[in-house]
Order: C-alpha cells, then sequence, then structure tokens
C-alpha cells in the first residue's frame, strides 16, 4: 500500500525584534541633517547672491564713473576731470588718485587712505570658526586692512539689528522700516579710467539692509516650511511604525488566555537566558507544571471559569519568577517554566513551595497539580564545547523530556514531583514503540498463549491450568507482560488482548474436546478495564460460544483491584458470567486491595493467593505469613471456594499448603508456563 504524506510547510516566525526600527530612525535623523543643511545653503546662496548683486551694482558705478572721468579728460587733465566728477559725488564717497608708483597726487576727502599698491576686486570672505563672523572685506593684503573696515557681524547681532526697531503703523512707516541700513562697509575700489601711469580709487559702501536681511530669512523660511511637510510625514511615519511594531510583538507574544506570554516568546527567552554567557555558570531547570484535571474543573464551572484559573496561575507564576527566569503556558493547563536552582535538591522544595502556595489560589475548589522537572546542568567549559552544548539545547525537547518526568508520576499517589532521568526516557520510547507496533502485532499474530499448569498437591497431577500471554516479536523477541500489560491497560489496548486470549482458550478447549482428549480447566485473565462494558458476559459467551467450547472448562480471572471499581456493575456482570457457567476466580488475592466484604458479596469460585504471601523475608513475617495463609484457606473453605496458591517455588511450600489443604498449586517447582503443545507433552506423558 503506498502511503501518502501531506507534509505542511512550516511557516516558522522568525525573531521579531524591536532593533528593526533603528534603520527607519537613522534614515529620519540623516534626512533631518540633510534638510538642515539644504535650508543653509538656500539661506548662503541667496545671501551671496544679494551681496554680489549690490557688489556688481557698485562695480557698475565705478565703471560709470570712469566713463565720466574720461569724457573730461578729452578738455582737461586728469586732476580735473576727477575734482570735477567728485562734485557729483555723495559726501560719504571720498576719491583719490595716485601715479602709477601708487603715490598720491590727489585726494578729496576725509577718511585715511589704504595702501593702493596691491588694490584688487572686493572679495568676501565666510568665517564660520567659533564665533560665527562674516566678513565682507575688500581684496587688499592683509597688513593693509584696517580691522574696522571689515565688516563683522555675529547671527545673534543679526538678528537683533534686524528685528530691533519693530515698523510703526502705515505702509510709509514699513517701507522705512525695511529701508533702515543696518550695516554699512566702507571700502575702497579702482575706477577703470583709460590713462597711462594713473590710479584712480574712490570710496564707497556696501550697504546692508534690513529687507535684505529679511528676504534671506524669508527664503530659509520658506525652505524650511517646504521641507518641514516631509519631516513631519517622515516622522508620523517612523512613530506610527514603532507603535505598530510594539503592538505585533504584543500580540506575536500574546498568550490570549492567560494574557502573558506565549510559547514562542518562551522558546525564545529561554535560548536568551541559557546562552547568556553570565548565566553559564548557573543551574537552570525546565519545569512542565500539570494541573490535573482541567478538563474536569471547566465541565463543572465553565470555560470561563477555568481560564480565569490559568489567568490567575499566569499571575502567580510571574510573581514567582525572577529576572533571568522565565515561563509561559504551553496548551491547556500545561505551563512551562525554566528556572534558576541550586541543583536538583534546592529546584525540588522551590517546587514544593510552589505548589503549596498554588494549592491555595482557590481555596473552595481543591486543584492538584504535577510538576516535572529536566535539569540542565551548568556550563563548565566556557570557552567552547559547553557554550557550544547550550546554544545547542532544544527548549521544546527538554520541555517535553519535563513532561514524561511529570507523566511518570501519573497513579503515584501522594507523589507530585519527578525529576527526569534516562530510564524514563526509555520508558517514554518502549511505550511508544508498543503503542506503534501493538496493532499490527495483534493481526499478525505475535501474541501467543502460554500455560501455566496447576497441581494438586496431593495426587500430583495437572488440574488446571493458567493461559498466560507473551508477545513473540520479529524484532524484540519474547516480551513478558509485564513489559506491555500496564501499558495496554492505559491506552484500553488489553480489552482487545483479552478478547483475543479468551478466543484462544476457548479455541484450545474445543481443540482438545475434539481430539478427545481430557479436559483440563483453563483460567484466563480478563482486566478490570473490562468491567466497564455492561454486556461483557454475553460479550465474552458469544467469543466463547464461537469456538464451541464448554462454558466450565474456562476461568475467569479477575485482579482483586477490578472489586473496587463499580462494584453493582461488577456483582451483575459475575453473576451473569456464573449464570452462564462460567467459573470466576479473584486473581492475586492479599496483593495490597484485598476486601474481605467482596468475598460475602460475589460469588466467586476460586481465590488465588499471591505469590507475595510465598516471598520469604525473614523468619518471623514468614510465621506470621504461614498464619494468614492457612486462616485465607480456611475462611475459602468455609466459603466454598476452591484456593489455588501462585508462585511456590520450593518443596518444603508444596507441603505445608498440602497440610492446609490448598486445592491446586501453581508455580515455577512444578512448571513454568510453556507453550501449548509443550504442555499437551506434558499433560500426556504425566497421564
Ligand atoms: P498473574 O495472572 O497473577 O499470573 C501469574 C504470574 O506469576 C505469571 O507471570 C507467572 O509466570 C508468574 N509465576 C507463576 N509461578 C511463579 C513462580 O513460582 N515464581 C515467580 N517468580 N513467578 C511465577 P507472567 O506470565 O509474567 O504474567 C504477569 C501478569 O500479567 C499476570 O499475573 C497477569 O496479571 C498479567 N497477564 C498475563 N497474561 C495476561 C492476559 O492474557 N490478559 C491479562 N489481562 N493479563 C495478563
Ligand atoms: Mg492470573
Ligand atoms: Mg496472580
Amino acid at each position: 500500500m503506498r502511503l501518502y504524506r501531506y507534509k505542511c510547510k512550516k511557516q516558522k516566525i522568525k525573531g521579531f525584534h524591536k532593533k528593526s526600527i533603528w534603520p527607519s530612525i537613522v534614515l529620519f535623523f540623516m534626512y533631518l541633517v540633510f534638510c538642515f543643511l539644504l535650508v543653509m545653503s538656500f539661506i548662503s546662496v541667496f545671501g551671496v547672491y544679494i551681496i554680489s548683486s549690490k557688489m556688481d551694482e557698485l562695480s557698475d558705478n565705478a565703471r560709470h564713473l570712469g566713463r565720466l572721468i574720461e569724457g573730461r579728460m578729452q578738455e582737461e587733465d586728469i586732476l580735473d576731470a576727477v575734482s570735477y566728477v567728485s562734485g557729483y559725488l555723495r559726501k560719504e564717497n571720498d576719491i583719490c588718485v595716485t601715479d602709477g608708483d601708487f603715490h598720491v597726487l590727489l585726494h578729496l576727502g576725509e577718511t585715511e587712505l589704504p595702501n593702493f599698491h596691491e588694490a584688487g576686486e572686493m572679495r568676501i570672505y565666510e568665517d564660520f570658526s567659533d564665533d560665527e563672523k562674516y566678513s565682507i572685506i575688500p581684496n587688499m593684503e592683509d597688513q593693509v586692512l584696517n580691522s574696522e573696515s571689515a565688516f563683522i557681524i555675529s547671527i545673534d547681532e543679526l538678528w537683533e539689528l534686524t528685528m530691533k526697531a519693530p515698523p510703526g503703523k502705515g505702509p510709509e512707516a514699513e517701507e522705512k522700516w525695511l529701508n533702515e541700513i543696518i550695516y554699512s562697509l566702507d571700502y575702497w575700489k579702482e575706477i577703470p579710467v583709460n590713462s597711462q601711469g594713473y590710479h584712480v580709487y574712490y570710496k564707497d559702501s556696501l550697504k546692508l539692509m534690513r529687507k535684505d536681511v529679511i528676504y534671506i530669512l524669508a527664503v530659509g523660511a520658506i525652505a524650511v516650511i517646504v521641507l518641514m511637510v516631509p519631516v513631519i510625514l517622515l516622522f508620523i511615519n517612523v512613530l506610527s511604525s514603532i507603535a505598530m511594531q510594539k503592538r505585533m510583538i504584543k500580540l506575536l507574544y500574546l498568550d490570549t488566555i492567560t494574557g502573558g506570554k506565549n510559547w514562542v516568546y518562551f522558546v525564545q527567552r529561554c535560548k536568551t537566558i541559557l546562552c547568556r554567557i553570565r548565566n553559564a555558570r548557573n543551574t537552570y531547570a525546565m519545569i512542565n507544571l500539570h494541573m490535573d484535571r482541567y478538563q474536569d474543573y471547566c465541565a463543572c464551572y465553565g470555560n470561563k471559569a477555568g481560564e480565569e484559573l490559568l489567568e490567575n496561575i499566569n499571575g502567580f507564576l510571574q510573581a514567582k519568577t525572577g529576572r533571568e527566569e522565565t515561563f509561559a503556558r504551553f496548551a491547556k493547563a500545561d505551563f512551562g517554566l525554566l528556572l534558576k536552582c541550586e541543583g536538583t535538591k534546592q529546584c525540588e522544595q522551590r517546587m514544593k513551595k510552589m505548589l503549596a502556595e498554588l494549592t491555595g489560589i482557590n481555596r473552595e475548589r481543591r486543584l492538584n497539580y504535577h510538576v516535572g522537572i529536566y535539569m540542565i546542568p551548568p556550563v563548565t567549559n566556557q570557552k567552547d564545547s559547553g557554550l557550544q552544548q547550550r546554544r545547542q539545547i532544544d527548549v521544546d525537547q527538554i520541555y517535553h523530556y519535563a513532561t514524561a518526568a511529570g507523566e511518570n508520576l501519573h497513579g503515584e499517589e501522594g507523589q507530585f514531583i519527578q525529576v527526569f532521568d534516562h530510564q524514563i526516557l526509555e520508558e517514554q520510547l518502549w511505550k511508544r514503540k508498543v503503542e506503534d507496533t501493538m496493532e499490527p502485532a495483534l493481526l499478525n499474530k505475535e501474541f501467543q498463549i502460554y500455560l501455566q499448569p496447576k497441581y494438586s498437591p496431593l495426587s500430583g497431577k495437572i488440574v488446571g491450568a493458567e493461559a498466560l500471554v507473551r508477545w513473540i516479536s520479529p524484532t524484540e523477541g519474547l516480551i513478558a507482560p509485564g513489559r506491555f500489560i500496564p501499558i495496554f491497560e492505559e491506552n484500553g489496548f488489553i480489552t482487545r488482548l483479552d478478547d483475543y486470549m479468551i478466543s484462544a482458550v476457548a479455541k484450545l478447549q474445543s481443540e482438545w474436546k475434539l481430539q478427545g482428549k481430557k479436559s483440563i480447566p483453563v483460567s484466563v485473565n480478563v482486566s478490570r478495564a473490562n468491567f466497564t462494558k455492561p454486556d461483557l458476559a454475553q460479550h465474552i459467551c458469544h467469543l466463547v460460544d464461537g469456538y464451541g467450547a464448554d462454558h466450565a472448562v474456562i476461568e475467569l480471572e479477575v485482579t482483586e483491584s477490578a472489586f473496587f471499581g463499580d462494584k453493582d456493575m461488577l456483582q451483575k456482570i459475575i453473576k451473569e458470567l456464573k449464570m452462564y457457567g462460567f467459573h470466576i476466580s479473584m486473581d492475586d488475592f492479599g496483593a495490597g486491595y484485598s476486601s474481605l466484604n467482596s468475598l460475602k458479596d460475589l460469588p466467586i469460585d476460586v481465590l488465588k493467593l499471591d505469590m507475595e504471601f510465598f516471598r520469604s523475608k525473614g523468619d518471623e513475617t514468614e510465621r506470621r505469613g504461614e498464619i494468614v495463609v492457612r486462616e485465607t484457606i480456611q475462611l475459602a473453605k468455609n466459603l466454598n471456594m476452591k484456593i489455588v496458591a501462585e508462585g511456590i517455588e520450593r518443596r518444603e511450600q508444596v507441603d505445608f499448603l498440602a497440610e492446609q489443604g490448598c486445592d491446586m498449586i501453581q508455580g515455577f517447582y512444578y512448571a513454568k508456563p510453556m507453550p501449548v503443545s509443550e504442555f499437551n507433552e506434558r499433560v500426556e506423558r504425566e497421564s
């Protein structure tokens, strides 16, 4: 048969870190710097443009004066022409003529003359050093420069001067305010005159009016406004993506039932904690905390109450876990915890205390918990392999180990904490293997019937047998019932096996009958799991009748523990089975569940004394044991029951039992359980 495998591609959620927001934040700040630079360059370009246009205007003035002087020079010499032209100049404009060697020939005005021998164009210094000053100076040698002639102004001063006098009311006042000169820089400029051997200079001033500064500022403001829109949008975008991420992270790691962190978070957090170098020397414990019968709790009090309870447990665990520890709900009422412990003992004590407090959470409704612990040892060799080993820890896997340890406690009274060891894992693996192979094993007839004879101690003859199952596995060989019966009892498969064994015994009896052999009563074990079926008697009857076997030669062994279930049902079934002619025996009588009361109520034919009675534990107990056996045999006889002693291995035990009137003996003294063919041979040989 071809098996189709439907494999769903696992969509793994990758780590969702806050770090991913950083590129946007960095980008945002980079953009901010870029905008600032852009605004500053707008301002300076526009400022330079205004100043250079003013300087162009001044150069035009110089050229114009040059033309005027040249016009006059056709009639007069250069000095007269300059004197004439100076009459058109304003009061603050000085004029001066030098010869080719820069010796002053004429100076009209009051200002001290500079050294012109290196005269040149105007130039602008922009000095952004410490004091943030602008200097607009004539392009002359530094030594010629006189500091007062430099145009020096700080940004603060400029701002103050620009805004100092607020405009009066009305457009005229405003116009006046705008045209007010806030800085004026005097400088000397050579007038271009076509006259060999002469230089003509005139003094003019570069005037900075308030409106110029306001224009520059306005350009800056417009640039800021234009650029601020995307800045604001970007800022809003960054903020909203931070908020969105926070929400996403919260949702991604949220356990909607408890309101705490979920398993995805737990696994990631465990890895982080365990792999931290500062935690390497710490012993950790992975813990499975399981609340028993949570489903029953929900069924009784409703799902809402169940969820509230889980929320409370979550709150409790939050209060009980430290900084380098974590916890989360795994599923239903199972919580995983990663706790820092000094060792196994301390961990157990801590959990014991926690359990005591947890049970008190809900006083009216008593709840039981159990705990499985998997210890994670400290890293001894931090440098290489040790930390590497911790990095390789599979959190889910070790949590399942802890769970396996916890599950191992099932049914152990008063025990709530179990530390994982590898035997538990082996048991789990074995259990899994048994569960995976039991169905095909039944179909392949790997379960075989073995018979252990029961002897009469008086005659020394075979008077009965017990059918015991053996699993002959092709891979494992012969497997004793002790290794699989408890697993079948747990998973319910035991009823199928019992049916199989009852049928096998019935088949054997009918074969013996057909072969004309003397029929030997054979007992077969019926697990207590069967006694929940109200029609069990009819069912067994149906199985046996299928082979046409006599009911009287089949004895059904019921373990003593079954007598603690539903008494009425058990009584009803046993009575029906008796009615159908089967014999009933109480197996393992005295094994710990003894209920003498059951002997009174139930029509049992045979009492099988548990082999523990015959395990010698010193003289005194043996003597007391003999008394109990003697009295039990007497009790059984008084109640008209036959008595079988199990587990008899020694001659003196046989003698003692024969003396006490025990009806049958089953034990290694006579024979071990054997295959049917061997049993047949033995019967023939002994008869
Ligand atoms: P049980 O029904 O009490 O069977 C008696 C067990 O005692 C058998 O173990 C038998 O081999 C063992 N025994 C008999 N005489 C001696 C002795 O002298 N010394 C020692 N040490 N042991 C002795 P076995 O076959 O391993 O079966 C163990 C248990 O498994 C049975 O106890 C029974 O409870 C269960 N079992 C076996 N077969 C079946 C079955 O087909 N159905 C069910 N439900 N349970 C079965
Ligand atoms: Mg038995
Ligand atoms: Mg027994």
